[in-house]
């Protein structure tokens, strides 16, 4: 199947909610061509009536790990269990009902156990599983959480308590990654269509190390739900088929991929996470509690790559015509960033720059995000998941935490994501989470935070921008008008339609 191009035909919505004004929308060969009432439909043009319903620009979701995101879908879910006994009781009845292969390794997904009363240690797993090797993925990603024979299949026999954290821990994931292509590719088409069917039309995949090849064989194959933008880690630049070698640009479309594939940026992780207690904190964490190990390393977080490596990486990633996108939740590790910006001037060479997460920042920062033009690329789903965590972990400290509006206010640019596996790959759960800080029934933690909905559509929309003539018609088509529906209506807004290029890669309804 060859690569799907923009939509080659032509499209008229009649009668959409554009901005407020009931209109037309007319497309063609991919691009919106006229915008008004009563536009002709002469033949050949598929008429589709919207009946007042809303357009918007086709949502983009700015973090995501895509491949992770596919997997995830399809592992055990262990988001609901609130203790280390709930998670291994998930476990005992995910053997019962749906046992891995013979050889194979059952992999569970998404436990939180900062605030669990128990301890996950391997011994709770091994009472339900014998030897089935167990590979459970926190929810954060940082760390994960074996029984005995997985923790003997991975060399790790010895390990004291089965929990494995950082750099212990990557070639666990690795391991659990490694699906034959085939299916994964498959998957990953399925998870691409489901994206599409909430409103999604791209993607900025910060899967590691560098899928780029591995998407255009995808969209060679027919999988062409969404647009990607395909992040480079470190440890993939300067390989032969890395991106300096090939001259690959951010920003650059890859030939033959119909427009959907674009390189994006070097992407740089420079401390851990919230949740692990490896975020890079200036004021050091409290003593750890229950379920917490106490041989977590550092009282303030870690700090994986220093200003002196941080800054010559950046300055040759430029060199070689990379956008930056340097991942930092503690408020230590953003300053840390922020003065490496500063001191690589990508401007200079005319890249952009991004900080993935600004979870926790100084109050003198926002004021630099916005001086340095530097992008807050922000995931507000994890207030929701993290609220009771922040509270604990960053006691005193939360008003600085994912300060949306104080970014917002000091002249920041977001941009929103879910940085899913972390929270689903689904944009009206950000955007609900961006403007309304509860996902139940508690009141909005930090409601002075919240931002507008206007503001969260528009840091969801993307490189298109707003809808004009002339724009690629990437677009979406909700039942309900997001500005007229409470917060938990947002979230599970219901999407009629969704325009990729003018070609339908969702529908329901009309
Ligand atoms: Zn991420």
């Amino acid at each position: 199947m060859p690569p799907a191009p923009d939509g080659t035909g032509a499209v008229l919505l009649r009668r959409g909610a554009l901005y407020g004004a009931v209109t037309d929308l007319r497309v063609d060969a991919g691009r919106i061509t006229a915008i008004g009432r009563g536009l002709p439909a002469p033949p050949g043009v598929e008429a589709v009536d919207l009946d007042g319903r809303v357009v918007l620009p086709g949502l983009w979701d700015a973090h995501v790990h895509f491949d992770q995101w596919t997997l995830a879908r399809r592992r055990l879910d262990l988001g609901p269990a609130t203790s280390a006994a709930q998670a291994a009781a998930l476990v005992a009845q995910r053997l019962r009902t749906a046992p891995p292969e013979p050889g194979t390794v059952l992999v569970g997904h998404g436990f939180r156990d900062a605030l669990w009363p128990d301890a996950p240690h391997r011994t709770v797993l091994d009472a339900v599983t014998g030897p089935v090797p167990v590979v459970l993925v926190a929810a954060d990603l940082h760390c994960c959480w074996l029984n005995s024979a997985a923790a003997a299949r991975y060399g790790l026999a010895d390990h004291p308590t089965g929990l494995v954290r950082e750099r212990d821990w990557m070639p666990i994931m690795t391991d659990v990654r490694r699906v034959p292509a085939h299916l994964l590719d498959r998957w990953a088409a399925d998870a691409g269509r489901a994206a599409a069917a909430r409103g999604a039309v791209g993607i900025v995949d910060f899967e590691a190390p560098w899928q780029l090849d591995a998407w255009a064989a995808r969209v060679a194959g027919g999988t062409d739900a969404l647009r990607v933008v395909a992040s480079v880690w470190p440890e993939a630049l300067d390989g032969p088929d890395g991106p300096i070698a090939r001259g690959l640009r951010s920003g650059d479309v890859v030939p033959g991929t119909g427009g959907l594939l674009t390189m994006g940026p070097l992407k740089v992780v420079t401390d851990g996470s919230l949740n692990t207690r490896t975020a890079y904190c200036h004021d050091p964490y409290p003593a750890p509690g229950a379920g917490v190990d106490p041989g977590a390393p550092g009282t303030h977080g870690v700090l994986l790559v220093p200003p002196e490596e941080l800054v010559p990486l950046l300055r040759r990633a430029a060199a070689h015509g990379l956008d930056a996108a340097v991942h930092a939740i503690g408020d230590e590790a953003n300053a840390l960033v922020l003065d490496a910006f500063a001191a690589a001037d990508l401007a200079a060479a005319g890249r952009s720059a991004r900080v993935e997460h600004a979870q926790l920042l100084r109050a003198v920062d926002p004021a630099r995000f916005a001086a340095l033009g530097v992008v807050a690329s922000v995931q507000p789903a994890h207030v929701l998941d993290d609220r009771d965590v922040a509270d604990r972990l960053w006691a005193g400290r939360t008003a600085r935490a994912f300060a949306y509006r104080t970014l917002l206010d000091a002249g920041v640019t977001l941009a929103l994501g879910s940085d899913a596996p972390v929270a689903p790959l689904d944009p009206w759960i950000t955007i609900a989470a961006a403007v309304h800080r509860s996902g139940d029934d508690r009141p909005p933690w930090h409601p002075e935070q919240e931002i507008p909905l206007p503001v969260a559509l528009a840091a969801s929309t993307g490189p298109d921008g707003p809808i004009t003539v002339g724009r690629r018609a990437d677009l979406v088509v909700t039942d309900l008008d997001p500005a007229a529906v409470p917060a938990a209506t947002l979230r599970a807004m219901p999407v009629a339609g969704t325009l990729l290029g003018g070609r339908w890669t969702h529908r329901a309804g009309i």
